[in-house]
């Protein structure tokens, strides 16, 4: 049985979440792990939103179980497979068709970032135009592409170069009302600006790392609109928001637009496995063979799980039991950040995308809270430029009295950290 001491010594030679979660862990089953010691968590953070139906969902596992056991193809990069024409079936019949959407679908590679990328160069070839609008605090990945259109001045250093045919422009409420779409019209109007028109805008519908901002339906309705006006493409990165994360299927559903490149990884596989899609206009399918490839485009276990998770979506049950836990959170976000007035808080977000916001000046409080919540057994992350933002990611399957319990936490780590 190894200790502690020794997991310890080998968890201090990697770079790891141990700054934020100081312990090694060993099992989970939905939304509860348990470290080596045997101590309980509850995780309100499912593998940074990779984990939407828990962990080791049941089904899933059984699925890959048996999968594995019929010695099906584990690796088959670009190849047909039975597992993969299964996943693409479900897709079709339980997400794209109900929803009315016509979109080829693309495996750009195993990662978020690698979906990002894989959209950036298809706006580019489809317009031969060169620059992307992004947004204050995005983020998109940190591969070079995908840094690029991202707003973290931060992890943009991290590149050691200057990132260029990019321009970030302020995202909704940057300026705490709507003139952020003024300023973008203005741009796009405007020739002398310097700037020709762009190949595409990318955006979160509700930000994630950037903490938890959430776009109003008709700041993407106008997006939209100012995209069709000037031909750009509309590439939603829907690979946190998205999965039901916010509510629905896409995150975007609500606000009736329709993006013309739609990214999609973390829960896709919902079994954390890794697996990313693109989804393309068709008429915006310009690549040849081989113009996009990679060798980790075909990981069957993923399309195995991936399928089973769609079962989720075959009827309105788990939409409506994603609503009514969110009301549960909001309502208690809510009453935390009023029984604080001292820390100017603000409780944001959509769907199972929430978060507190601690006012400028109290940003360390929210680290100290995530940190107080995991000495009691809360898996937490901040989010947000000053890591401002306590944020919840939990799995969309959580019933509700775990999430009420993991609330409990919540609140007692905040008793403790500001009175
Ligand atoms: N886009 C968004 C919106 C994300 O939240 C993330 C990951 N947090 C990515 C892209 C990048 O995904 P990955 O880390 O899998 O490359």
């Amino acid at each position: 049985q190894n200790s502690m001491k020794t997991f310890e010594n080998y968890e201090s030679q990697v770079r790891s979440y141990s700054r934020s979660f100081p312990t090694v862990f060993n099992k989970a089953k939905g939304s509860k792990m348990w470290d080596i010691e045997g101590k309980e968590y509850i995780d309100f953070f499912a593998g940074a939103g990779a984990l939407n139906y828990g962990h080791n969902n049941e089904s899933m596992k059984q699925k890959i179980m048996d999968y594995i056991q019929e010695d099906g193809i584990s690796h088959s990069l670009d190849m047909g497979t039975v597992a993969r024409a299964n996943f693409l079936e479900r897709f079709n019949d339980v997400i794209l068709k109900p929803r009315n959407l016509d979109y080829k679908v693309m495996f750009p590679g195993p990662t978020g970032a690698n979906t990002v990328e894989s959209a950036l160069k298809i706006a580019r070839k489809v317009t031969g135009r060169d620059t992307i609008i992004s947004f204050t605090n995005a983020f998109h990945g940190m591969t070079l592409g995908a840094l690029s259109v991202t707003g973290d001045s931060f992890k943009r250093k991290g590149a050691g170069i200057s990132l260029n045919n990019t321009v970030a422009m302020p995202y909704d409420n940057y300026f705490g009302n709507n003139s952020s779409i003024e300023y973008l019209k203005r741009f796009l109007e405007d020739s002398g600006s310097g700037v020709g028109l762009p190949a595409a805008v990318i955006l979160e519908t509700v930000q994630g790392e950037g903490g938890i901002n959430a776009a109003s339906f008709e700041w993407l309705q106008e997006i939209e609109k100012l995209c069709r006006r000037y031909d750009i493409l509309f590439i939603i990165d829907d690979v946190q928001a998205g999965c039901g994360r916010t509510g629905t299927f896409f995150s975007f559903e609500p606000a009736r637009i329709k993006p013309d490149i739609i990214c999609l990884s973390k829960s896709i596989s919902g079994y954390g496995l890794p697996m990313a899609l693109t989804l393309i206009k068709p008429e915006y399918d310009i690549w040849g063979p081989g113009e996009h490839n990679g060798t980790f485009r075909g990981n069957n276990m993923a399309f195995i799980a991936g399928a089973e998770a769609l079962s989720y979506w075959e009827t309105d049950e788990f939409a409506e039991s994603i609503q009514e836990k969110a009301n549960i959170l909001q309502e208690r976000f809510e009453k935390i950040v009023s029984d604080y007035p001292e820390l100017k808080a603000t409780a944001r977000g959509r769907g199972l995308m929430r978060g507190i916001a601690c006012g400028k000046g109290k940003e360390d409080y929210a680290v100290k809270i995530c940190s107080k919540a995991f000495e009691k057994g809360l898996i937490m992350e901040t989010a947000g430029p000053d890591d401002q933002v306590i944020k919840f990611l939990g799995a969309l399957t959580i019933d509700k009295e775990e999430l009420n319990k993991g609330l409990d936490i919540l609140e007692e780590a905040f008793k403790e950290v500001v009175r």
